[in-house]
């Protein structure tokens, strides 16, 4: 049952949801009675437990397979008979400033965000046409709306995510499926343990509440924008920083 009383039993599919913000939305939507299954590099045993209790798997898989992508999107449909929801969350960090970053850092960190929410998206755009139905959420960071000291490859990536989302809320609308983005700051997971405690000071005094957000703060308003309630949001970039940008 899902908060309201209301049986939900949705299909979603969520990429790197084996930790931080995707394991807080894996768990969310489990909580709610949808049935989740998950793409991350390494299956975790919490993430597992929670994503086969709702009746989902995990794939291990890397989210920039073009042809990997599509054989798992047409696997959960085929399991489950559809795809309600698609959640495109997997990062990695590769931060250097300009002069010293290296043509991997920005390959594989353009590969994992753009190419991997491209691929999902692309693979699900197909069946959410059939099914005149749909919900995408992509993850993309402040970052992308302001520029930011040694995360070049980052922020360009995530601003291409908000491009991405933008376009396809324009193709797929008439097919009754919203595409919105989520513009995170700073939030308390595995990706910026590496911080330091500078960083994460500024980012306190930034923020209009004095805190640094947690992963069930991003998950509410993913929840929020799969819900039947935010069927006429679409196209969107909403940030979830506590007023960091306001
Ligand atoms: P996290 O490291 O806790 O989780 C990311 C997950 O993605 C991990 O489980 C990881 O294994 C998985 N992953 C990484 N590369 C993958 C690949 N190639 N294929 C499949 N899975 C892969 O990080 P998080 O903070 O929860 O980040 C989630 C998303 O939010 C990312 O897109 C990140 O860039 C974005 N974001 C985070 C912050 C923040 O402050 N934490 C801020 C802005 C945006």
């Amino acid at each position: 049952m899902s908060g309201n009383g209301t049986k939900l039993g949705r299909v979603v599919l969520i990429t790197g949801g084996m930790s931080g913000i995707g394991l807080a939305t894996a768990r969310r939507f489990a909580e709610a009675n949808d049935v989740v299954s998950v793409i991350d590099r390494k299956a975790t045993a919490e993430g597992k437990a929670i994503v086969e209790r709702s009746g989902g798997r995990v794939f291990e898989a890397d989210v920039s397979d073009f042809a990997r992508a599509e054989q798992i999107v047409m696997e959960v449909t085929a399991r489950h008979g559809r795809l309600d929801v698609l959640i495109n969350n997997a990062g990695i960090a590769r931060d250097h400033v300009l002069w010293k970053m290296t043509e991997a850092e920005w390959d594989q960190v353009v590969a994992v965000h753009l190419k991997g929410s491209f691929n999902y998206l692309r693979a699900a755009s197909e069946i959410f046409r059939k099914q005149n139905a749909g919900r995408v959420v992509n993850l993309s960071s402040i970052n992308a709306l302001r520029g930011r000291w040694g995360l070049a490859n980052y922020a360009a990536a995530k601003a291409g995510i908000i491009g991405l989302t933008r376009s396809a809320a324009r193709e797929l609308g008439k097919y009754n499926v919203t595409v919105n983005a989520v513009a995170r700051g700073l939030i308390d997971t595995p990706l910026v343990a590496g911080l330091g405690e500078e960083e994460r000071q500024r980012a306190k005094r930034e923020s209009a509440q004095g805190r640094i957000g947690t992963p069930e703060d991003v998950a509410a308003l993913i929840f929020f924008l799969c819900s039947e309630g935010a069927g006429f949001i679409t196209g969107q970039v909403i940030a979830v920083d506590g007023g960091q940008t306001a």
